[in-house]
């Protein structure tokens, strides 16, 4: 199955950089498949998962949840604050962080709830205007606050513009982040992750090469 030949890439990725293939989490991201594709990885003993969409997590995941309990699901799209209680009760990472607005409401809802999510800050390393994240110059802003507010920040998480080569975007990601002693970095998807290994991936994105093309609907 194609969630075996990701693994093999993924083996021979880290060992072309001599990582460890225990320092990269492959988050198989389920977004739009149809359910009995999902069933079949999770079958496979898959157990991280990613989802772009709170709505269309809350129609599947707490069903797979009651029946696979040690599933870990992350967020990697776009959370509107009136969406984080849904989110933190569904979702064990948000890689999608990217204002002080929500970093405030992650914070107050953990506490409500008592949960404390992974964080992982999305910048907007393009500098795309329609595209989600910080800026690369207010990210020391951001991280400063989600410290102060004592999120469990893991890492940064990119979104390289689709029509450039994603390399300097994994770079300029990793650089970042080791500026600011953070450990996580969420890059790569299904075209370019095993370049995001090479830059220093730890949590990879990959949705087609996974489950096959997306069904629309
Ligand atoms: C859909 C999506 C992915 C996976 O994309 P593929 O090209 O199918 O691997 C990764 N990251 C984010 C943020 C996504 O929305």
């Amino acid at each position: 199955m194609q969630l075996t030949a990701i693994n093999s890439r993924i083996e021979t990725a880290v060992d072309k950089v001599s990582r460890l293939k225990s320092d990269v989490r492959l988050i198989a991201v389920s977004k739009v498949q149809p359910l009995e594709r999902i069933e079949a990885i999770l079958s496979a003993g898959h157990r991280i998962y990613g989802e772009n969409r709170v709505q269309d997590a809350q129609a599947k995941w707490p069903d797979f949840k009651s029946r696979y309990p040690d599933v870990d699901l992350h967020l990697i799209g776009p959370l509107q604050t009136n969406k984080v209680r849904a989110a933190l009760e569904l979702f064990d990472a948000i890689h999608t962080v990217d204002r002080p607005k929500l970093a405030r409401a992650i914070a107050r809802v953990s506490a409500e709830l008592g949960l404390r999510p992974a964080i992982f800050v999305q910048v907007n390393t393009g500098r795309e205007p329609q595209k989600a994240g910080v800026m690369p110059e207010d990210l020391d802003a951001m991280i400063a606050e989600c410290r102060d507010l004592d999120l469990d920040l893991r890492g940064l998480m990119c979104i390289p513009p689709a029509d450039e080569p994603a390399a300097p975007h994994f770079a300029q990601l990793a650089e970042m982040a080791a500026r600011h002693d953070l450990a996580g970095l969420s890059m790569g998807m299904s075209g370019d992750f095993e370049e995001a290994i090479a830059h220093g991936a730890t949590h990879v994105r990959v949705g087609s090469a996974i489950f096959g093309a997306r069904v629309p609907g």
